[in-house]
């Protein structure tokens, strides 16, 4: 509870009734009476004060022309309705695999909704019109399924570029990287399971770890801070050892790499308590990104064609609970930790906001983050950010054929996850249609 009410309210208290008063018992009722109201002001005052209202669609979709908001609903209602919905994923995997021309198509609706453009370039403009709104962003190279060693040198030297350009950007406030960009998801998988590499594998490792490390260095060169996605489970471990190699070296003062947490494993809120006493014991801070988790259909199916447990919770409920118990472990050891919250979802967002408010920390927080994936959630993010707390927005890019794949989950995750389009299409109308009658 936020302390500073509570001495004002006692200040007030003993100015109408001095100590001395206290073996009347009218006024020892008096100061209970007091005491209630003066928690109940309280908590009242903290709730004004936090001022979140995640459904002002106002501030919400500032950044979009009303033209804009009509293509988005109709795009998350494509995504919301079943039939139509599957079809077009379909259709859009097979017209790729053949090599259809639906480049014109993808990019005037999935693209356009979920990406920021084709280069690093490309995406200044979209960074540029959010930071307008104190929403600041992440490029995330987002080409995926390239798995030969010349496609690996293409990615790795992508991300070195981005690396350098999201790092001399004001708009863009940290780098990322999926590991499986330029390192075999085969050996990471071998690595993880303690098996033994041959020598070409081994050779490839090697290179993977110095490229790894190169992209770690360079952001902390330019005092700048790096993540790492989380993937597949199979590859977790190797990365896991990896990133937390590279905190021990750059994590010494300040927080340069960070690693993701996905919550919806089982044992991942045990990892995290874990890899802090592990940074605390060897004098280095952590960086830890939550997040739930994006390949739960897969990692079921996986555990299920090889026989071993699965390693995702059982129920969404066990994910929440554990969601939010990591948010609040991470915000109470905020001295030697960055918390990167990573969601959708309202609930877990707010308790982080309420954390730092009701603890009387500054919303702006140096080493707390709330982050939503582009054209999604806006009204976290932006309602957050006028809020006065830190907000990026992760802005994937890249050549439409390369990011169908980051396209294909995203229109996914639309028409699986419970509400998520719902949600989306809500606002969206209401905002119109709050256009509409003030026009
Ligand atoms: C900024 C940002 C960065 C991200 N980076 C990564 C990353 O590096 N790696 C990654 O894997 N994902 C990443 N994601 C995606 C993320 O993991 C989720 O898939 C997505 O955000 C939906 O979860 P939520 O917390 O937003 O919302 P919610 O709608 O509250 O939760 C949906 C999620 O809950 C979990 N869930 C749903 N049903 C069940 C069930 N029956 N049992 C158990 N769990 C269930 C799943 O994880 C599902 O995705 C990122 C998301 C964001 C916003």
């Amino acid at each position: 509870m936020n302390t500073k009410y509570i001495l004002l309210c006692k200040a007030v208290y003993f100015s109408f009734f001095p100590q001395s008063s206290y073996s009347d018992k009218t006024h020892l009722f008096s100061h209970a009476i007091f005491i209630i109201f003066a928690a109940k002001f309280t908590y009242m005052s903290v709730t004004q004060e936090l001022a979140v209202n995640f459904n002002d669609t106002k501030l919400a979709y500032r950044y979009k022309t009303t033209s804009e908001l009509k293509q988005a609903e109709w795009m998350f209602r494509f995504l919301n309705t079943p039939v139509i919905g599957a079809l077009g994923k379909s259709g859009l995997k097979l017209a790729i695999q053949l090599g259809l021309p639906v480049k014109a198509a993808i990019k005037a609706t999935l693209y356009k909704q979920f990406v920021g453009g084709e280069t690093l370039e490309g995406c200044l403009p979209i960074a540029e019109k959010l930071a307008k709104f104190n929403v600041m962003s992440i490029l995330d190279y987002s080409e995926e399924g390239k798995h030969s060693e010349a496609d690996f040198e293409h990615a790795f030297n992508e991300l070195y570029s981005n690396v350098k350009f999201s790092a001399t950007h004001d708009t863009t406030i940290f780098a990322v990287f999926k590991p499986t960009a330029f390192i075999s998801s085969a050996i990471m998988e071998k690595i993880s399971e303690g098996k033994a590499l041959n020598s070409s594998e081994e050779a490839s490792w090697e290179k993977a770890k110095t490229r790894f490390d190169l992209l770690c260095k360079t952001a902390f060169e330019h005092n700048y801070r790096i993540m790492i996605d989380a993937e597949e489970y199979y590859t977790q471990e190797a990365i896991d050892e990896l990133t937390y190699s590279m905190m021990a070296k750059y994590n010494k003062e300040d927080i340069h790499v960070i690693n993701t947490y996905q919550m919806y494993r089982h044992d991942r809120l045990d990892a995290l308590k874990k890899a802090f006493d592990r940074a605390k014991s060897n004098g280095y801070k952590l960086g830890a990104k939550l997040v739930r988790g994006a390949y739960m259909e897969k990692e079921r199916a996986r555990a299920i064609a090889m026989n071993y447990p699965d390693p995702i919770n059982a129920t969404k409920e066990q994910t929440d609970n554990n969601y939010d118990d990591a948010v609040r472990f991470c915000m109470e050891n905020l001295d030697n930790l960055m918390v990167f919250i990573g969601t959708h979802n309202e609930k877990s967002s707010r308790l982080g906001a309420e954390y730092l408010v009701q603890q009387g920390l500054p919303r702006n927080h140096r080493n707390v983050w709330f982050s939503q994936l582009y054209g999604m959630s806006d009204n976290i993010s932006f309602n957050l950010a006028a809020a006065g707390f830190n907000v990026v927005k992760y802005v994937p890019y890249g050549p439409v054929r390369s990011v169908t794949p980051y396209l294909i989950r995203r229109a996914d995750e639309n028409s699986s996850v419970a509400g998520q389009a719902i949600r989306e299409i809500k606002m969206l109308k209401e905002e119109i249609i709050r256009r509409n009658k003030e026009a």
